[in-house]
């Protein structure tokens, strides 16, 4: 009985240092040592806990005062607990046109190296002067610490326990609104939204014999939503993240496409990729932006392998710098061109499934393996709804909340001048569910339309949104009601059984 009860014992305390830190001594010299590199970001002048918000203004703050003729801090917003979110911009002046590049990170509170390596990025970019030579063409925007009252608590979430990262589109958040309008007004070419993913997912029990870790120091999600033209994506691809893949081999850092778990009818799935708007890989490419999201091995285990962490995301936010340099008039032409190609309305897609080998680290004896997954994959999607690209979206006048989360998300919205007769479709609701809980902050209604032909005269002050424009591809995702992100999914827009919607399409045909 008593030795009974000391294994009992000796298991708690297994199980708590496993939950302090997961990561044994032998997987990370194995495959995840340290760098011994110097970093002097806040974090590094303290051997424990992370950098807090009066450490990240005072870093800022002595950058700025060493370096006041190309940087400079604004603050966008308060948080929901009344701190200031600083954003900085550092640009040479030198009357050359350029490229502009946003990095941010903090956005989930627990993810502590995406902080760290933007901080590190804004240093090394300041202060190398191997380096010097980026901002000849290129501005680049940095928020470092995007959800200050998570990070501080190294929580996930905002004050509020809602996540930052699915609420790109319906803009419920405070600190959502104004990060999203910070983006809009900076407009960037080229963006990265550093993240950290737990290598220790739960759903990583079941797999091989005694449980599973991830084996990867990175993972790269760029979006496969179809109303991002797909020149755009493969240029992302092809360009973007092959060349910071080649950048992370060099350093022999591992990668593999962004992949994460859910069980579906007790079965384990893996869903690779991203085609939501609610999060930034895709709400950022729809704004025209070549947008990745950087996923680097990190939650959960404290400051384990912390430096490693940090260069990883320092060298792929480099080598996209370098990218960009290097190709610079084709990512404007690719930009400039993407939204000219013949296309339809993507309304809702499905993701294609198959079985892929997929390579982990072993709990039972540390040795890597390859297990075969079932993958649901976003960059192979198929249309399962689509409608002809209307010309031009009409919103009644009493629809202010859908207006003001248009123009946050930087597209143009004019209004008509005069009564006008206009041949438009609108959408006669032929299916709803509301739901009973609440899902990320709303109640879904979940619906189905016609499109129904009509004459209508619309008073003066009804909304037009062109979709001859930079961001037309965000309007598609928010305003055709049965998309998975839109206002009328996220009950921004009313709707009921049998009535028609505020919203019409205008399509020449
Ligand atoms: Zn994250």
């Amino acid at each position: 009985m008593k030795q009974l009860a000391s294994i009992f014992i000796l298991l708690v305390l297994l199980s708590f240092t496993h939950n302090f830190n997961p990561q044994s001594k032998e997987i990370t010299q194995k495959y995840f040592p340290d760098f011994d590199y110097e970093i002097n970001t806040p974090a590094f002048t303290k051997k424990k806990g992370f950098t807090n918000y009066n450490e990240l203004m005072d870093f800022l703050n002595q950058l700025q005062a060493s370096n006041s003729d190309k940087m400079q801090i604004t603050f966008i917003g308060e948080s929901q607990l009344g701190k200031k979110v600083p954003f900085v911009k550092i640009s040479k002046a030198n009357n050359q046109p350029k490229l502009k590049v946003w990095f941010q990170g903090g956005l989930h509170g627990n993810e502590m190296a995406s902080t760290e390596c933007v901080l590190f990025l804004l240093d090394k970019i300041l202060n190398d002067p191997k380096l010097a030579y980026l901002l000849d063409k290129i501005d680049i925007a940095f928020v470092p610490m995007a959800n200050i009252d998570g990070y501080e608590k190294q929580d996930r979430y905002a004050a509020n326990g809602l996540d930052l990262n699915r609420d790109q589109t319906k803009l419920i958040i405070k600190e959502s609104k104004f990060l999203k309008q910070c983006f809009s007004d900076f407009n960037p070419h080229v963006a990265i939204d550093f993240h950290e993913y737990n290598p220790y997912r739960k759903d990583f029990a079941q797999l091989g014999n005694n449980g599973v870790t991830s084996r990867y120091d990175v993972m790269f999600m760029s979006s496969g939503n179809l109303n991002v033209p797909q020149k755009l994506r493969d240029f992302t691809n092809e360009v973007f993240i092959k060349d910071a893949q080649k950048a992370l081999s060099q350093l022999n850092l591992s990668f593999q496409e962004y992949s994460t778990t859910h069980v579906e009818l007790g079965e384990l799935h893996f869903s690779q990729g991203s085609n939501n708007a609610r999060s930034s890989a895709t709400s950022y490419a729809l704004a025209n932006t070549v947008s990745t999201l950087i996923e680097i091995r990190g939650v959960g285990i404290d400051r384990t392998s912390f430096k490693r962490r940090i260069y990883t995301g320092y060298a792929i936010g480099l080598s996209y710098l370098e990218t960009a340099y290097q190709n610079f008039n084709q990512v404007l032409e690719v930009l400039n061109n993407a939204n000219k190609e013949a296309k339809l309305a993507i309304v809702s897609s499905k993701k294609e499934s198959s079985k892929q080998q997929m390579k982990f680290i072993s709990l039972e004896d540390n040795e890597e393996v390859s297990i075969e997954v079932l993958v649901k994959n976003a960059s192979k999607s198929s249309p399962t709804l689509s409608r002809m690209y209307p010309h031009a979206y009409l919103i009644l006048p009493d629809n202010e909340a859908v207006v003001s989360r248009l123009k946050i998300l930087g597209i143009k919205v004019d209004t008509l001048q005069n009564d006008t007769l206009i041949s438009v479709e609108s959408y006669l609701i032929n299916a709803y569910k509301k739901g009973n809980t609440l899902e990320e902050g709303v109640y879904l209604q979940d619906v189905k339309a016609d499109l129904v032909q009509e004459n209508i005269r619309f008073v003066k002050g009804t909304f037009w949104v062109g979709l001859n424009q930079e961001n037309a591809n965000l309007a598609i995702e928010v305003l055709e009601p049965e998309a998975p992100n839109s206002f009328v999914l996220n009950s921004i827009i009313p709707a009921q059984l049998g009535s028609k919607l505020p919203i019409y399409r205008f399509v020449q045909k």
